[in-house]
């Protein structure tokens, strides 16, 4: 079977909206024209076609892989296994890469890759054979490697996949050093990292939290301040949507609605996600999860009442169509571009606030930079210092102890001796890393005379940065 390559079909218009988005904040800029479409455009649009054995003939493969910014080495971004891919999707979602990476100050262009095949009507050998051919095609182009361009996972792509991507690369460099920074996401025993899977959905909670614990915006929108008992609304039951509900269910918030293809439920008095998890596995459907109202149509779910809409599954689900129906009063983007340009002004209009994707889902790139850091610097972070830092917190514990008299049970004791473990100082970067973010991004939204979004805030934000790192580059005066 072969797809048509052709993909750029008029009308695919997710890099187009990306575009609208970026010309409409770049009214908040004084950057010069052409460093504006510097910025803007695709740097390199490599699309390859390979064949693979299936059954008892051959299968023609179409991907992608799109190099959107060199302003900054290497390029980053996940590779994203659907049937519904194409030209226009990846280079939307690479320019996303370019400006998210931006605005977490992580310092890597934006890239973005993509295998056109629905994962499922695959065998794990099919998949391996995949993935190894696809990473033998960007080798022979030198479009991957640690200081090059460095894959990650997307939509439909995970461990294994990034684990058959490290075995390839490192297979054909023979004695590079780094190879294991060409890709992250990686298995922890592949030297991934802690705390990558569940970061993208953590560092969307984060976001949350942040946005609603500012008092006077929640006045605005009618809220209160604090996530605590927030009802929340999430799409996508996914590596991010079931971990954004997992880690906003631990911050204090109510999970009422969730959707999925095959419809959505919602109950108003919370859902358990852990449970529904464990019902879809088990029915394959979160349909017939017992107590709550349920919608085959899984796009009504979104409609539901709630204060926060998390939408976390794929681009272009909140549209003019059905945007006044959405009772959320601020909407996350946990996934890339669920929210069309003209849907987001007429939200605003109508008082709500939205949490753009390129911030509130940088959570991933941000721990695959740590795990990028450690993979070139060969050492687990914690390894070195851990230790010390335990036996300076015993000394001086025992001194306190020994000074007031008073001695602390053993649970004190250890809490407070204890060192940092991998996770902890990754957990911790990422926090710090969303809350700065947030309050940057906020900042710009509040300090600029007629700005309309926080999107439009971010967007400025990254346009700042990335014009600097051209005229520090030397290739703009
Ligand atoms: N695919 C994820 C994203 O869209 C992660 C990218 C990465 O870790 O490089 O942000």
């Amino acid at each position: 079977m072969t797809t048509n390559i052709n993909a750029a079909v008029p009308d695919n218009h997710f890099f187009g909206d990306v575009c609208k988005f970026f010309d409409h904040a770049a009214t908040f800029t004084k950057h010069d024209a052409g460093l504006l479409d510097q910025i803007k455009s695709c740097n390199s649009v490599y699309r390859f076609r390979f064949p693979i054995r299936k059954g008892n003939g051959f299968e023609v493969i179409d991907a992608w892989r799109v190099e959107h910014s060199h302003h900054q080495s290497p390029t980053k971004g996940g590779i994203r296994y659907s049937e519904m891919v194409n030209e226009d999707e990846v280079m939307a979602l690479a320019a996303l890469m370019t400006y998210k990476c931006a605005i977490v100050n992580v310092p890597f262009g934006g890239a973005k890759g993509g295998i056109r095949i629905n994962p499922k009507n695959y065998t794990v050998g099919e998949l391996e054979n995949i993935t190894r051919r696809y990473t033998v095609e960007l080798i022979k182009k030198n479009f991957i490697g640690p200081s090059i361009d460095v894959p990650a996972p997307d939509y439909g792509s995970g461990e294994r996949e990034m684990s058959w991507i490290a075995d390839t690369y490192a297979t054909m460099n023979p004695g590079q050093l780094d190879a294991m920074g060409a890709v992250t996401g990686k298995p922890i025993a592949l030297q991934g990292i802690a705390g990558r899977r569940e970061a993208t959905g953590r560092g969307v909670a984060i976001a949350i939290r942040e946005c609603v614990s500012v008092g006077e915006d929640m006045l605005k929108l009618g809220l209160t301040a604090g996530i605590s008992g927030k009802k929340v609304i999430v799409q996508g039951l996914g590596n991010v949507g079931y971990h954004s509900a997992k880690f906003l269910t631990e911050f204090g918030a109510l999970i009422v609605g969730l959707c999925e293809f095959e419809g959505a439920i919602y109950n108003a008095d919370g859902l358990d996600i852990e449970a529904v998890f464990q019902h879809r596995k088990a029915t394959g459907s979160i349909l017939g999860y017992p107590g709550a109202i349920e919608f085959k149509n899984s796009m009504e779910g979104l409609e539901q009442p709630c204060d926060i809409l998390v939408p976390a599954a794929l681009e272009n689900q909140i549209t003019i169509e059905n945007i006044t129906r959405i009772q959320a009063k601020i909407i996350a983007e946990g996934a890339n571009g669920p929210t069309t340009p003209e849907a987001e002004a007429v939200f605003y209009q109508n008082g709500g606030l939205i949490i753009p994707d390129m911030y509130a889902n940088a959570g991933g790139v941000t721990v695959s930079y740590f795990e990028w850091l450690k993979n070139l610097s060969h050492v687990a972070f914690g390894r070195m210092n851990r230790r010390f830092e335990e036996n300076s917190n015993l000394n001086l514990v025992n001194m306190v102890e020994g000074i007031t008299g008073v001695a602390l049970n053993s649970a004190q004791r250890s809490s407070i001796i204890k060192g940092a473990s991998e996770l902890e100082l990754v957990n911790s970067g990422l926090e710090d890393t969303m809350i700065r973010s947030y309050h940057e991004i906020r900042e710009t939204f509040i300090n600029t005379q007629g700005i309309d979004t926080l999107r439009t805030a971010a967007f400025v934000g990254a346009i700042n940065k990335i014009a600097v790192s051209y005229q520090n580059l030397g290739v703009w005066p």
